[in-house]
């Protein structure tokens, strides 16, 4: 079966729970076989994480288009991503939304998504490479903000930078497991929604994993 075939075979799989329709026509268009390494492109459209080199996946197609989905972007956001490993969901953000900030910390895998992300004539896109702090405060504040990696507890750096009626979308837990929360910010306080169990490399840095 060619890559069009089997994109269009997981869109319809993913659309008994995904009902942002957006979300699903992205999906359906962007070749997620180019951000995959070569050996894996036979799976690059199985519902599964797989490798990406580095000891980081790109994220199953399932969870990012669940996290896509709860950040109910409307198509004027600035939005930040903490982790852009493949580059995947960056293009699927960037397809949603009027320009999107991306950081990764591995030098490789930014160079790689920069390289294929410009390849592919996306114009919203930056990505910049980070040391142990969190985002990337220059341009904040920013109205969603999505994590594709996990953190021991909630960054406060974090939702320093989202805007005030923003939403930020984030894995929290241990190592082995954690719950993905969306935080929407107020002023009078926040609201914090779980979204269900979900499983994420670790986010490293300042509020967020030590690197061993
Ligand atoms: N969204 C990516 C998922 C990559 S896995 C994709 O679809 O391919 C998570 C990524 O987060 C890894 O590339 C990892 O290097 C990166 N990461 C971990 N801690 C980080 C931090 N503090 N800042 C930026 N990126 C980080």
């Amino acid at each position: 079966m060619d890559f069009a075939a089997k994109r269009a075979q997981l869109i319809e799989s993913l659309s008994h729970e995904i009902k942002d329709s957006r979300v699903l026509e992205v999906m359906g268009r962007i070749h997620r076989e180019l951000f995959v390494a070569e050996p894996f492109t036979f799976c690059a459209y199985k519902n599964e994480p797989l490798a990406i080199g580095h000891g980081q996946t790109i994220s199953q197609p399932l969870i990012i288009a669940l996290m896509t989905q709860a950040l109910e972007l409307s198509g004027n956001e600035k939005v930040l991503e903490i982790g852009t490993g493949s580059g995947y969901q960056t293009a699927i953000l960037a397809e949603l939304a009027r320009s999107v900030v991306s950081t990764e910390r591995i030098p490789e895998l930014a160079k790689q998504a920069r390289s294929l992300l410009d390849r592919l004539g996306y114009q919203n896109i930056t990505i910049h490479l980070t040391g142990n702090r969190l985002g990337w405060e220059q341009d904040a504040p920013y109205a969603a903000i999505l994590v594709t990696a996990a953190a021991p507890q909630l960054p406060h750096s974090l939702l320093e930078q989202l805007a005030f009626g923003g939403k930020l979308i984030i894995p929290v837990g241990s190592m082995a497991l954690q719950q993905l929360y969306r935080i929407t910010r107020h002023k009078e306080g926040n609201l914090v929604e779980n979204l269900g169990g979900c499983r994420f490399v670790p986010l490293i840095g300042i509020e967020a994993w030590e690197n061993h």
